[in-house]
């Protein structure tokens, strides 16, 4: 955690910018509660999930921790539910249907669900994702639904070693969400930036970097464990 956080700093100085204008997400899919009860005693709060079952599991257990859980994956609409019901943010918004569907099942006693639009940056490679000629009209409906608040954009471009593409795959999710900002979607959310391409994220504006393996280890996807 300490590492992560020291990455973090040190690309936001090199970039001009402030440690505190970049916000760590610490991706615990895969990871056992416990793992996130010692991330929150180093003072994490905000933790990334990407199954929904899993996920519930460990809401559940954790309920002592004042903790804020972020959505990060592929949803279908038969999960939506359970997801407008525990999480405080979904980062994965790349339909209609899905957008509907969450703000009409969110809990009037909850704040609004804050969300991202899932941008596609890397074409034919990804297929989840809005196209980004096509950001702007999903934005506009989820604008309209009384139980979302749109916050911004997310993407996970194709993973490369090649900084200069991971940088220019990123400018381009900066650059729609200025062309947004100009038609006044007033959005204030860039979530890009993982383990691996995270420094790049951060030079070109990222404002949330979801981290998961420089966190908490290499991940193993078996059920035993998974925890
Ligand atoms: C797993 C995951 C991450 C974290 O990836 P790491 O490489 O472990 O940092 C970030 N974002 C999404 C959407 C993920 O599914």
């Amino acid at each position: 955690m300490q590492a992560v956080k020291h990455r973090i700093l040190a690309a936001a100085a090199q970039n001009g910018r402030t440690a505190q204008s970049v916000r760590l997400l610490a991706v615990s899919k895969t990871f056992p509660p416990e793992a996130v009860r010692e991330a929150f005693e180093a003072g994490q709060t905000a933790f990334g999930e990407s199954y929904v079952q899993e996920a519930l599991a460990k809401i559940a257990v954790l309920r002592d921790l004042p903790l804020e859980w972020h959505f990060i994956g592929p949803l279908q609409s038969n999960k939506t539910r359970q997801v407008a019901e525990n999480f405080a943010w979904v980062h994965s918004i790349d339909r209609a249907k899905i957008a509907e569907r969450l703000s009409a099942a969110r809990p009037a006693e909850l704040p609004p669900l804050q969300v991202c639009l899932q941008v596609n940056v890397s074409g034919e490679a990804s297929k989840s994702g809005v196209a980004p000629e096509e950001a702007e009209s999903l934005a506009a409906h989820v604008k309209s639904l009384p139980r979302l608040q749109l916050r911004g954009l997310m993407a996970i471009p194709a993973p490369t070693d090649d900084v200069a593409l991971q940088r220019r795959q990123f400018r381009i999710v900066n650059e729609l969400l200025t062309q947004l900002n100009r038609r006044n979607f007033q959005l204030d959310t860039l979530s890009m930036g993982m383990s691996d391409d995270m420094e790049a994220a951060i030079a070109e504006g990222a404002t949330l970097v979801r981290v998961g393996s420089a966190i908490f280890g290499t991940r193993n996807y078996t059920k035993e464990s998974s925890g």
